[in-house]
C-alpha cells in the first residue's frame, strides 16, 4: 500500500462524521454504515446480530428498510430496544435518482466538497492569535508572511535553539558565532534587529515606513504592529510588507553567509527589501482619501496608481 493511501485511511475516523449520503432512491446508501441521518451510522447502537434476526443483511440498503409506502421495515420491537428510532422520520424515496457523497461542514450544512472545506473541519480550531493580521493580510508577499510566522513563534533554527544539542557536539557547537556580525551566538531577538549588521538593515528601512520611531527590538516592534495592525491605512500595511521582508532577507543573508561565500552589505539588503516592497506596492490601487503624499514619493509610487473614491 502507498504511501499516500496509508495516511489517507490514517485520518478516517477524523473525516467519516463529514461524509454523509444525500439520499435518491436509497439503494445505493448501506442502511446501517453509511451516514444519512443524524443518530450517524445506526450500526453504531444496532449490533449485527438484531440486524440479522430482524431478516435484514448487513449489506441492506436504505431502499430495503423502507416499504413502498413510506414506513419502517424494521419490527416494532426495535423502538423498546432503541427509543431514538422513534423520532427518526424514514427519507422520502426519489426512484430514479442515485445516491450520492456529500460533505457536511460543522454547522451540519451540505457544501461543496473542497480540499480547504475538509482541512477547516478536522483541523484543531483555537481562539485568533493577536498578530494574525500582521501576517497574514490581502497583499501580503505570501513567502514573506509565512517567514514572520516562524520568526513570530521562535521557530527557526537559530543558534541559541542547536545549543540543546550540544552534549553531544561540543566542539563545533562552541565555535559558533552570529555570520553578520560575528559576535556570540545568533537568536530571534539578535537577528531581528539587535544584531549590529541587522540594525543597519532595519534604521535604512524604517525610514520608509510609520514605524520610524520604532527601534530595531523585536518586542517593540511586535508592540507597534500589535497595536497597529487593524488599521487598513496603507502606511501600516506597507509596514507590515516591510518588517516580513527585513526579517526575510536578513534571515536569507544570515544564512547566506553561513553556508556560501556571498556577502551583501547592510546597504544592499536594504535596497533590496525595498525594491521587493515596491515591486508589490506597485501593485496597489490606492484610494484617494488614503492619499499621503509623502508615502507616495517615498515609495516613488506613480499617480495612475490612485483610485478616487466614487461619491
Ligand atoms: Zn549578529
Amino acid at each position: 500500500m502507498t504511501w499516500g493511501w496509508r495516511k489517507l485511511l490514517a485520518i478516517r475516523n477524523m473525516v467519516r462524521p463529514f461524509i454523509w449520503k444525500s439520499i435518491g432512491s436509497g439503494s445505493e446508501t448501506n442502511a446501517w454504515s453509511d451516514i444519512w441521518c443524524d443518530l450517524g451510522p445506526l450500526r453504531k447502537f444496532i449490533t449485527p446480530r438484531i440486524i440479522a434476526n430482524a431478516g435484514f443483511h448487513l449489506q441492506s440498503s436504505l431502499a430495503d428498510i423502507v416499504s413502498p409506502n413510506g414506513q419502517w421495515r424494521w419490527p416494532i420491537a426495535w423502538y423498546n430496544l432503541f427509543p431514538v428510532l422513534i423520532n427518526l422520520i424514514p427519507p422520502s424515496i426519489r426512484e430514479n435518482v442515485r445516491d450520492r457523497l456529500v460533505w457536511k461542514d460543522l454547522e451540519g450544512n451540505t457544501c461543496h466538497f473542497t480540499s480547504w472545506e475538509v482541512w477547516n473541519s478536522i483541523r484543531i480550531h483555537d481562539n485568533k492569535v493577536n498578530w494574525v493580521n500582521m501576517v497574514w493580510f490581502k497583499q501580503c508577499i505570501p513567502k514573506h508572511s509565512f517567514h514572520i510566522w516562524l520568526v513570530i513563534r521562535n521557530k527557526l533554527k537559530t543558534q541559541d535553539r542547536l545549543s540543546v544539542w550540544e552534549a553531544g557536539s561540543e566542539t563545533n557547537l562552541k565555535l559558533m558565532c552570529c555570520p553578520l556580525c560575528c559576535f556570540d551566538r545568533d537568536s530571534r531577538d539578535h537577528l531581528f534587529f539587535e544584531c549590529s549588521f541587522a540594525a543597519q538593515v532595519w534604521n535604512n528601512v524604517r525610514t520608509m515606513t510609520n514605524m520610524e520611531h520604532v527601534n530595531g527590538e523585536w518586542s517593540d516592534i511586535m508592540t507597534w504592529m500589535e497595536q497597529n495592525v487593524s488599521l487598513k491605512k496603507p502606511d501600516n500595511v506597507i509596514s507590515r510588507l516591510v518588517v516580513a521582508a527585513a526579517s526575510y532577507f536578513v534571515w536569507q543573508e544570515r544564512n547566506n553567509r553561513l553556508f556560501t561565500r556571498r556577502q551583501r552589505t547592510a546597504l544592499v539588503v536594504a535596497q533590496e527589501i525595498i525594491t521587493t516592497v515596491r515591486m508589490r506596492i506597485l501593485n496597489f490601487k490606492f484610494k484617494r482619501r488614503f492619499e499621503k503624499r509623502s508615502l507616495m514619493e517615498k515609495w516613488k509610487i506613480p499617480s495612475s496608481n490612485m483610485e478616487i473614491e466614487p461619491d
